[in-house]
């Protein structure tokens, strides 16, 4: 399926802490599209899980808590970005999802192959908000691999880990990028066509500003 006369996806993908968040949410804000964060997605089920006392490490009982839980997705326009968010029986968990058991917890859960088809159905109904600007892990190979607009946002591992410090968070990034590049379903990798930005010695607005750079020589660019 083209996008062309469909709403247009922007999909950022990369390593934990590659500053995908930061950069989305500018270039969303830049273009008025509306912001979507995956991982929160994934974060939101391993908070539940643990709500549950459901071990995020059995397959079998996440992909039955996933098939069970009563969700609703909502885009909010806070601060001037517009963002989805996904409700959990009307309540969106937004200081939860970034304490670090569900960061502990979440790989886990992402694996889970029942999960992956639920998200990938959930994240492509945010199609019905407009134009997006989604950050994750597969969105440019699994979720939207039909959009033109593939990113790919990288940074050393010292340099990652050095920015979650700055953000108080003390996390083995390289364990959770272990699991994310080596589950069978969906891995972390690059896009087939996709635009690889290392960003270790950029500033957010260095990166923002070449990742608009791209989409608009793509947008004017004859199809
Ligand atoms: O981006 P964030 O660090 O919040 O993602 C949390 C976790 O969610 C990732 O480490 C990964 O396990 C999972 N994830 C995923 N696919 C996505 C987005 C996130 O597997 N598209």
């Amino acid at each position: 399926m083209s996008l062309k006369k469909h709403p247009i996806v922007i999909a950022i993908d990369g390593t934990s802490a590659s500053g995908k968040s930061t950069n989305a949410k500018l270039v969303a804000r830049a273009l008025g599209y509306v912001y979507v964060d995956t991982g929160a997605m994934y974060r939101t089920l391993a908070w539940h899980c643990l709500l549950k006392r459901i071990d995020a490490r059995d397959a079998k009982a996440v992909a039955g808590a996933c098939r069970r839980w009563k969700t609703k997705l909502e885009c909010a326009e806070v601060s001037g970005l517009k963002a989805v968010r996904l409700l959990v029986d009307g309540y969106f968990p937004e200081k939860e999802i970034r304490l670090p058991e569900t960061a502990a917890a979440v790989a886990h859960v992402a694996a889970v192959p029942k999960v992956r088809e639920w998200m990938k159905k959930t994240q492509r109904d945010c199609i019905q908000f407009g134009n997006l600007v989604m950050e994750g892990r597969d969105i440019g190979t699994n979720v939207f691999p039909e959009t033109d607009y593939k990113f790919y946002l990288d940074a050393t591992l010292a340099e990652r880990s050095a920015r979650r410090a700055a953000d108080g968070v003390n996390e083995n990034l390289a364990a959770r990028d272990q699991r994310d590049s080596q589950r069978a379903v969906a891995p972390l990798m690059i896009a087939l066509g996709a635009v690889v930005i290392n960003n270790s010695s950029m500033t957010s607005e260095q990166t923002s500003g070449l990742l608009l750079e791209e989409i608009r020589k793509m947008m004017s660019a004859p199809k």
